[in-house]
């Protein structure tokens, strides 16, 4: 669905992400890890065209990312992304939340939209706060109305960039539970996280990045038990 090939990015004089290839196919869920400034957040943006690439290639279903127009505004609708802080509308209800981009976007009557919303709110546990405004609602279930509102889109794919590391602790199992169930349901997702509880239960393959760089790919198995690398060795002993 995805693949990425010889991709080079820099800010400035910062080589932020250096000859990245990386495939990801349909109903794959690719988890990807790695010390803070890796260069992760920037590979999801450029996948999704919030961010440019200097050199290499990107294509999405067959085709060269698009940079413009009518296309780039398809590729945004056919790729969700949930972030770390959430992004909501603060003025909009959580049921407006979900239903402005198929309404706007997709040109979905209203009606239609609000009834396929509260299905989603309901698949992710919400349905009973629809009326209410982001504030009032806890982290995880402003995090699970932004899955939802991702959701509205029918996207073929969700890039997730640490969804879960802005929220109390006792908040990041039910999100988790959420990826899980869209994983199992076939769901092609990308998720940046640190949750090695989510890559073991939902990852079809763990990426591990350093310094702008892919050093290591392999299956949850493998990577957490023999990591190859000093590098992920050193990373996965901070963190375990
Ligand atoms: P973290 O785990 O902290 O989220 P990350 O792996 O997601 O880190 P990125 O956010 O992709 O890392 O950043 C990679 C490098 O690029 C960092 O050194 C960062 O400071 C730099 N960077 C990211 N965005 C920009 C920007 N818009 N302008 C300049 N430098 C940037
Ligand atoms: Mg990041």
């Amino acid at each position: 669905l995805v693949r990425v090939e010889n991709v080079n990015k820099n800010f400035g004089a910062l080589h932020v992400l250096k000859d990245i290839n990386l495939t990801v196919s349909r109903g794959e869920v690719v988890v990807v890890i790695g010390p803070s400034g890796g260069g992760k957040s920037t590979l999801c943006r450029a996948i999704n065209r919030l961010e440019a690439i200097d050199s290499g290639t990107i294509t999405f279903d067959g085709q060269p990312l698009p940079a413009e127009g009518k296309a780039l505004a398809r590729l945004r609708s056919e790729v969700g992304m949930v972030f770390q802080s959430f992004n909501l509308f603060a003025h909009k209800t959580i049921l407006e939340n979900v239903t402005l981009g198929p309404i706007r976007v997709r040109g979905i009557p209203r009606e239609q939209a609000e009834k396929r919303g509260m299905e989603l709110l309901e698949r992710v546990g919400i349905d009973s706060q629809a009326g209410k405004y982001p504030a009032q609602l806890s982290g995880g279930q402003q995090q699970r109305t932004a899955i939802a509102r991702a959701l509205a889109m029918d996207p073929k794919m969700i890039l997730f960039d640490e969804p879960t590391s802005a929220l109390d602790p006792e908040m990041v199992q039910e999100v988790l539970d959420v990826m899980i169930g869209l994983a199992r349901d076939g769901m092609t997702m990308v998720v940046v996280t640190h949750e090695m509880g989510f890559a073991r239960r939902a990852a079809n393959r763990v990426v591990f990045m350093s310094e702008g760089q892919i050093v290591e790919e392999n299956t949850p198995d493998e990577f957490f038990t023999t990591p190859r690398t000093d590098r992920a060795k050193d990373f996965l002993s901070k963190i375990l």
